[in-house]
């Protein structure tokens, strides 16, 4: 029988373990835990939701809940689990977090193809194919073992994430482009605050609610990735002395000068996309809407990815991987899951359904294309295999993560709903022709 090991059982290779025993492959699947905890895992159980149970928006026509329809067309494990065990949540997929944990948790430890390893991995086995799923709490000796091979400066151990915003949702009549002192190409987005719109900004951030801290979190804030709260906090100036500084930031036609200014920058080729630079935050997400959008030209900004700060550790992947999650210097060795540069609990789950579904029918010696990239999981893909910015990021699913083809369509609804129809048609498509 052809072989894999899987370290980590959490949302990544439990369903990676899943999808290769399901197809006939032996597997080897390792979860430290409850022998050795994370600072976040309050369980024994596999794929654990650590902290919401909530696994993000379930409305049909959403980016979330098309790669939530995709895996459940694949058949996952985690998902499947996930249905059956979820609570009433509004728009989203909430779930008993309890009877969810343990459907999975039995499904893996009952599989004869699986066995199942209550230990902690320290060092990687020599044996391949190896999936790491250590996820972005992966033990610290693992981790050195990863940074050795990669090296240690593209390992990284915290998110400081700026907010995502759809371009199509910026007021243009108040937001110009320009960059500082007119020197280099106006790639910068300005949104302008006069005196009384920057106090009112910087008071309403003071008065935000926050996500506090969890202690092994307190590290990430005093090593440079400093909120923008914390900012506020320190004096009314010190924001328009630093990520809001406005000046050589004149308006290009009026010469007007501001207080203060917002800057936003292209987050993908195609500029459907907007960073708020150093906007990193722990404002809770309601409160991340509410005060950015009392940026002037953000009144109506909808959010593709909120700020966050946490402890996360993930490669630098792009560089490092091949689409299908090996590694380019040892084809033998996949990663999946957080560690790749995905964020959330559905995005990992899809990442491990990738390399669990790959390496199993390479292993069988079976025909098999990754996803097309204007299908969810394939857009994930595309993101940790080709994304080549300087500051590679974790990323949630999102609209502005698709491949999209043909002329673009100017009315927001009808473009997105034409991506879910066109990935939803791709991958039947890809299922049909690429998993016979
Ligand atoms: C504090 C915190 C809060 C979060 N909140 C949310 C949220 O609300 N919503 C959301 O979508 N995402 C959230 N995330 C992100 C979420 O945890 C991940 O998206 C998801 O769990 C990642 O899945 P994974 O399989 O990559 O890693 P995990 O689910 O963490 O699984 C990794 C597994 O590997 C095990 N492991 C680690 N090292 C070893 C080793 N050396 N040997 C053997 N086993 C090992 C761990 O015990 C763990 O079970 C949060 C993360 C953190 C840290």
């Amino acid at each position: 029988m052809k072989r894999l090991t899987v370290i980590g059982a959490g949302l990544a290779g439990s369903e990676a373990a899943w999808q290769a025993a399901e197809r006939g492959i032996s597997v080897t699947l390792y979860e430290m835990r409850p022998t050795v905890n994370t600072a976040a895992h309050q369980s024994d159980q596999c794929a654990e939701l650590v902290c919401s149970n909530s696994m993000g928006s379930n409305l049909s026509g959403s980016a979330p809940h098309l790669l939530k329809e995709e895996l459940r067309r694949l058949g996952s494990l985690v998902m499947r689990s996930a249905d059956r065990h979820s609570v009433p949540a509004g728009g989203a997929l909430a779930v008993d977090r309890d009877l969810y944990g343990k459907e999975i948790t039995q499904a893996l430890e009952n599989h004869p193809n699986i066995e199942f390893r209550r230990e902690e991995l320290k060092s990687i086995p020599a044996d391949r194919p190896v999936i790491i799923a250590t996820g972005p709490l992966t033990s610290p000796d693992l981790s050195e073992e990863i940074a050795k091979i990669i090296g240690s400066e593209h390992l990284y151990f915290y998110d400081a994430l700026s907010p995502i915003i759809d371009a199509d949702t910026i007021d243009y009549s108040k937001a110009f482009f320009a960059s500082r002192y007119g020197k280099g190409t106006d790639d910068y987005l300005n949104c302008p605050m006069n005196r009384e719109e920057y106090q009112k900004f910087v008071d309403e951030i003071n008065g935000a609610k926050k996500v506090v801290f969890k202690s092994f979190e307190k590290a990430a804030y005093f090593e440079g990735c400093v909120p923008i709260e914390e900012l506020a906090r320190r004096g009314e100036k010190t924001l328009a002395f630093g990520p809001l500084k406005p000046v050589g930031l004149n308006h290009p036609e009026t010469g007007e000068r501001y207080a203060a200014v917002l800057q936003l920058r292209k987050e993908n080729k195609e500029g459907t996309a907007y960073n708020l630079v150093g906007c990193q935050t722990k404002m809770t997400y309601p409160e991340q809407k509410r005060v950015f959008r009392m940026a002037p030209g953000l009144e109506n900004a909808e959010f593709f990815r909120y700020g966050a700060i946490h402890r996360n550790t993930y490669i630098n992947a792009p560089d490092f991987l091949n689409r299908d999650l090996s590694l380019k210097t040892d084809p033998g060795l996949y990663f999946a899951g957080q560690i790749v540069g995905v964020e959330g609990y559905v995005e990992s789950c899809a990442m491990g359904m990738m390399a669990g579904i790959g390496i199993a029918r390479k292993l069988l010696d079976q025909v098999f294309e990754l996803p097309p990239a204007q299908t969810a999981i394939g857009a994930l893909l595309d993101y940790v295999s080709e994304n080549r910015k300087a500051n590679y990021q974790p990323m949630n699913i999102n609209f502005g993560l698709f491949l999209q083809e043909g002329p673009r369509e100017r009315d927001k609804k009808l473009r997105n709903a034409k991506i879910v129809q066109t990935a939803l048609d791709k991958h039947d498509q890809w299922m049909k022709e690429s998993l016979k």
